[in-house]
């Protein structure tokens, strides 16, 4: 008889997890996976899904002003959130049993319920207990909020989501990827949207000519952007609520919403009780191939808390996979990870940005390009795109590759691949574009707009 009941113990059906374990499962190991909540975790629940799906129904209003350019009437058009809402949601169960069926059919056994950890071979849920050689922790974030008078008003994205009726205005805190991609989805259904940050500038992190070019492009759609103000206290008042700032104004809406980043998944798991280390951020701390301070104990995605992205999850699983059960000692480089950012318009970026890059490199060339699309020619709007690339003069390579613009996340991804690869400046100058579409300014940037010593004013 086996030492154990399994080889590997999955808590948690999210991206990161589900892929760990259907890996396992197909180079022969004996898997079990436990989800409490819903299978597919963050992203496809309350994350990059329904947040896409929201993203595609708020741009049709502002398509269906374009289409008058191309000879199109179109006649009263109304909207219906919860049509909406009641569409997406039948879409996520569609998802949540294809990962079910998709874990049952690699042969995992699939757990309905919450684990805890007992000791390092040993997991309950409710009254059964599991032994396994190994544990994998992937339990994701979970939205935060700060603490504050009146901050159990606020609502977060797991709430937003599932609201019954749209607001007619709302009040948006952060200046992260969450903030953004609401503040365009709702100003695109028609809510007034004021979006509040702390700093003097959002995307902290990100390129800041692409931050600039977003504020600029948010503001010409309508959405009221305030940097350097904080909320201090919310006050409900009938339906809706009063906020006060820090400045002293105050602000009325009918909902606040807070987007100020999301906190590892960690407690009550018996992490601690098992002797599992926590960074001070509550992450769980683990080492290049994923492996805890208890060595029967792996954790990845969200609650290691490197890079909080579905694909940087799905390739943690996987290494992990590859380590435990293939033989491979599979790590993952986290320098060349491109994202998109679902606002609008949408960002896709990879690689250093210009701040980063001066730093870095002793001479480096920025190249840009910023443009009104030919699809918008014949429309009222004027929205511009930015596209924007970074080199680093003494080996040419391009370090980095920064898009404001349609299509941005889609188009980052071929950049990334020919940058992972070590594409030089000379690469992608020797490329034939392809014509007439935006992508093709990639590789016609001819001559550098500013070198190492002309930061961008
Ligand atoms: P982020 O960490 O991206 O941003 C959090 C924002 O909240 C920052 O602007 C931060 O400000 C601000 N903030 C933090 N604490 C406070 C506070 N106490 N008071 C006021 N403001 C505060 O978090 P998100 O919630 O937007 O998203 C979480 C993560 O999920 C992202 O980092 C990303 O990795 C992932 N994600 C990815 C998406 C994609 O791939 N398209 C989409 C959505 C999420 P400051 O800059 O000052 O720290």
């Amino acid at each position: 008889m086996a030492e154990y009941d399994y080889d590997l113990f999955v808590i948690g059906g999210g991206s990161g997890g589900v892929r760990c374990a259907r890996f396992s499962a197909g180079y022969g190991a004996r898997v079990a996976i436990a989800e409490e909540r819903y299978w597919g975790g963050t992203c496809v629940n309350v994350g990059c899904i329904p947040k896409k799906l929201f993203v595609y129904g708020s741009q049709i209003a502002e398509e269906l002003k374009d289409v008058t350019g191309y000879g199109w009437q179109v006649g009263d058009v109304s909207f219906d959130w919860q049509k909406l809402v009641a569409n997406k949601n039948d879409e996520i169960s569609r998802l949540n049993g294809i990962y079910d069926r998709m874990l049952r059919a690699a042969g995992c056994d699939v757990i309905d319920g919450r684990a805890v950890i007992v000791d390092p071979h040993t997991v309950r849920v409710g009254d059964k207990t599991y032994t396994s050689r190994y544990i994998l922790v992937a339990t994701g974030g979970w939205p935060f909020v700060p603490e504050f008078p009146g901050s159990e008003h606020a609502l977060t994205s797991n709430e937003l989501f599932f609201l019954d009726k749209l607001p007619k205005k709302i009040v948006i805190v952060g200046g992260g990827y969450i903030s953004v991609e609401f503040a365009g989805i709702f100003n695109g259904l028609g809510v007034e949207v004021t979006q509040l940050y702390r700093r003097n500038l959002f995307l902290r992190g990100f390129d800041r000519d692409i931050r600039e070019f977003l504020a600029e492009e948010m503001r010409k759609k309508g959405i009221d952007l305030h940097f350097n103000c904080d909320i201090t206290m919310i006050e409900k008042k009938g339906d809706g609520f009063i906020a006060t700032l820090d400045r002293g104004q105050t602000i009325e809406a009918d909902l606040i919403f807070y987007a100020t980043g999301r906190r590892p998944l960690t407690e009550g798991l018996g992490l601690e009780k098992v002797g599992v280390k926590l960074a001070d951020n509550g992450a769980i701390e683990v080492d290049e191939f994923f492996q805890t301070s208890v060595p029967s104990i792996y954790a990845l995605g969200d609650v290691v808390g490197r890079m909080e992205l579905t694909p940087v999850a799905l390739a943690e699983g996987m290494a992990v996979a590859k380590c435990l059960f293939a033989g491979e000692r599979q790590t993952v480089h986290y320098d060349l990870v491109p994202t998109g950012v679902f606002s609008q318009p949408e960002i896709g970026t990879v690689g250093l940005t210009e701040e980063e890059a001066r730093e870095r490199h002793v001479d480096i060339e920025i190249y840009n390009s910023e443009f009104r699309t030919l699809k918008l020619t014949m429309t009222d709007n004027h929205e511009r795109t930015l596209m924007k690339l970074v080199v680093d003069k003494e080996t040419d390579r391009v370090v980095g590759a920064h898009m404001v613009g349609a299509h941005a996340g889609d188009l980052i991804q071929g950049i990334a691949i020919a940058m992972n690869a070590g594409a030089t400046k000379a690469v992608f100058d020797k490329t034939i574009g392809v014509h007439p579409t935006s992508a093709e300014e990639w590789v016609t940037m001819r001559e550098p707009v500013r070198g190492q010593e002309e930061a961008a004013e």
